[in-house]
């Protein structure tokens, strides 16, 4: 594929025209089943008809003012979100990485203000992922997104996930924080053990840290709770979001208590483009059909009957399928074939999945799947474990004939 674009992604060789809820209707003509949702973006599917109402209604009326002047739909979103979590205040951005930069800045001014501006360092968590920013990369840590970038920004140090010895070892007199996914994403749909995410708030509050939680990817319904932290009842005093609340309208937030960013002032951070109408329209659009009673009480039920379904199925193919994991409508297959191998045979089914770390295909649809198309859908990867199996058949056969 010759384009002008800077080529930083092995690009599938498809494009779609359009959507419609988990479809994606691809240029090609074809119908795809949508189990990746741009990332876990697309939280209520494609075309969304109360979402298209709410940008196409906004976009007739004003798209940008800047952060100069009040942006009441902004307010209300903000609010909304306050009323839904453990937060005071909302800073919105554009991004999740920029979010998550709010957030570490947060934190940093949180010490200082108090006089302690050495304590910057924030401790994350390895496999982690907080987006390609010079310093969410740092807060990352993965080696293949900082080579070559020149040094590291300063400030974080990793630890393995679940390894309370040497978090404690971690933790010093310049620890200003502790950054984790609650369920890593990139990593591989890694979740963390509630007892886990429990001594960290104990550690935080010993300590005097401040507890951040990225949930751009587990936020906003994906697990079946609005936050996937209600799941284990643990609030932090910072969190970020992205991903979901947009629908697929660029956005991003960063949530804290109102101690937590009492170092934030007139003129300590800003965007020209967060929270603009656009955005802030969509955003409350989101929320209106998340927050119906009974809307994640279904993500739940969807979500155990995924698992199921995927649990028999890794019965039926257990030389492809390895582990099942995750919550909600975030689940991971680990798979003892190379994850891309799946991910291309279900794609050759009209299923798309999306790779992770750790070997994993991650399962994402839209949060507004009906059991028809869960049903649908591990039909097709039945399909395309039976496809790979009868590949690793022939190659077994040519070997031994050889
Ligand atoms: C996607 C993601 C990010 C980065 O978000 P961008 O919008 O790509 O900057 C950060 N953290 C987590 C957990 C994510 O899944």
């Amino acid at each position: 594929m010759n384009t002008p674009l800077l080529p930083i992604y092995a690009r599938a060789d498809l494009s779609f025209e359009r959507g419609e809820g988990p479809w994606l209707i691809g240029h090609d003509g074809q119908r795809y089943l949508d189990f990746g949702a741009g990332i876990a973006v697309n939280a209520l599917g494609h075309a969304h008809p109360h979402l298209v109402k709410a940008l196409t209604e906004q976009a007739g009326k004003i798209w940008h003012t800047s952060n100069l002047y009040r942006i009441p739909e902004g307010e209300r979103l903000a609010q909304r979100l306050v009323d839904a979590t453990f937060a005071d205040v909302v800073f919105f951005s554009n991004s999740g990485a920029e979010a998550n930069e709010a957030a570490i800045k947060m934190a940093r001014k949180y010490h200082a203000s108090k006089g302690h501006p050495e304590r910057f360092r924030i401790v994350t968590f390895e496999g982690a992922f907080h987006g390609r920013t010079l310093a969410t990369i740092a807060a990352g840590g993965q080696q293949k997104y900082l080579e070559g970038f020149g040094p590291k920004v300063e400030g974080f140090d990793q630890v393995p996930l679940g390894d309370q010895k040497a978090l404690e070892a971690a933790i010093g007199p310049e620890t200003a924080a502790i950054l984790i996914e609650p369920i890593q994403g990139e990593g591989g749909i890694r979740p963390v053990p509630a007892q886990f995410l429990r001594g960290l708030r104990e550690l935080c509050g010993r300590e005097g840290l401040l507890l951040i939680y990225d949930e751009i990817q587990t936020g906003v319904g994906r697990t079946g709770r609005l936050f996937a932290y209600e799941w284990s009842s643990v609030a932090p005093d910072i969190m970020t979001i992205a991903k979901g609340i947009g629908g697929g309208f660029p956005m991003g937030a960063c949530l804290a208590t109102a101690e937590a960013a009492s170092g934030m002032k007139v003129g300590s951070h800003g965007t020209t483009f967060g929270g603009n109408p656009l955005a802030m329209a969509v955003g409350n659009a989101v929320l209106d059909v998340v927050l119906e009673p009974g809307f994640l009480e279904n993500v739940e039920r969807l979500g155990l009957l995924l698992k199921q379904r995927l649990a028999e199925l890794q019965d039926r193919h257990p030389a492809v399928i390895a582990e099942i994991r995750g919550q909600g409508l975030m689940v991971g297959l680990r798979t003892h074939v190379p994850n891309t191998e799946l991910i291309d045979a279900a794609r050759a089914e009209k299923l798309i999945l999306i790779a992770a770390g750790d070997n994993v295909c991650r399962l994402l649809p839209p949060l507004v799947i009906t059991e028809a198309e869960i049903g649908e859908a591990v039909a097709r990867l039945d399909r395309a474990c039976a496809a790979i199996e009868k590949q690793l058949k022939a190659v077994a056969q040519k070997g031994a004939a050889e």
